[in-house]
């Protein structure tokens, strides 16, 4: 029989909030909480230790394994399971669908750095607002990423649109900024994770200037700290923060790992009932958290309305 060592999915996936995924840190700048960004291109993105962390944290929910007890002891394989690791269960016969996928640590023979490795989020499509409505853009080293049309070249000062919806249009006014259309030919067909609505409202800009429209449209928004003694806002607590806006198309990608190869402390990973752990168990587990995005959201400010994430390919 063939076993397959590893498998790469990729997800696509769409705001259905704002999301702020912070650097954990402030900064002197124009705002208090900066959120994450790619250092060459200065493209926000969301880091794929911050889609590992909820996605851990959701499947534990799923598979009842946030908190759970066997006789007796009390285990929490969701977060870092306590200073090193010793709420996680660690369990490999049967294996544990929280501990098995995101790893964990009980001492230096018996732990697994998890069979799933996420991947940075990057931005595919953003939402603009202009005279003709909203407009996704994107550009040539995005979409190449994606192993389309990289033969592009936009100047700086066009567009070329890529949907139906504005593919006749010769300017697109962002009120702050004018662009004329090109006439380069899109397609998009191949993309079908992503809805029809956005693909048919897409257009192609320059990768200077789609670093430039997305940072100047990012959502910064003022908030109060609340002290949770009096119910006022504290002194001093007015607070700004950055936001990637809702409508954002994103795609990342997760490699999952088959357990098959492996032997943890000399002894096999089997799944409930003997069965095998191969990559689409491994995949499976996951995809239970990931579905969760959507609901329960990722990143800081869940309690501002912020953070849904829809995965669209699931
Ligand atoms: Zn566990």
């Amino acid at each position: 029989m063939c076993v397959d060592a590893y498998e790469i999915e990729s997800y696509y996936a769409l705001s259905l909030d704002p999301i702020h995924i912070g650097t954990g840190g402030s900064r002197l700048g124009r705002v208090d909480l900066p959120i994450a960004r790619e250092p060459g291109t200065n493209l926000p993105k969301i880091p794929g230790t911050s889609i590992n962390g909820p996605a851990r944290a959701y499947t534990a929910l799923a598979t009842n394994r946030y908190f759970w007890k066997e006789n007796n002891q009390e285990f929490s394989c969701a977060g870092r399971g306590g200073e090193g690791g010793e709420r996680h269960c660690g369990k490999i016969n049967p294996a544990c669908p929280v501990c098995v996928p995101y790893g964990f640590s009980k001492g230096t023979s018996f732990s697994i750095q998890g069979l799933a490795q996420f991947f940075d989020a990057h931005i595919l499509f953003f939402p603009v607002s202009s005279m003709i409505g909203t407009v996704w853009v994107t550009s040539p080293m995005v979409l190449s990423g994606l192993g389309l049309q990289s033969e592009f070249i936009v100047p700086d000062d066009r567009f070329y649109p890529l949907g139906e919806q504005v593919r006749n249009k010769n300017k697109l006014n962002f009120g702050w900024l004018m662009l004329n259309g090109g006439n380069g030919q899109g397609n998009l067909d191949a993309l079908q994770q992503v809805p029809d609505i956005i693909k048919q409202r897409a257009v192609l800009v320059s990768d200077k200037l789609f670093s430039h429209i997305v940072n100047s449209n990012l959502e910064v928004r003022t908030s109060v700290s609340i002290d949770p003694q009096t119910g006022t806002a504290e002194e001093g607590a007015l607070f700004t923060y950055e936001a990637i806006p809702r409508g954002t198309v994103f795609k990342f990608d997760v490699t999952y790992n088959s357990g098959e190869i492996f032997k943890i402390g000399g002894k096999e990973i089997k799944a409930e009932g003997n069965g095998n752990v191969g990559t689409s168990w491994v995949k499976t587990q996951v995809e239970k958290g990931l579905r969760l995005f959507e609901i329960l959201g990722i990143g800081g400010m869940g309690t501002r309305g912020m953070g849904r994430l829809k995965i669209l390919n699931l």
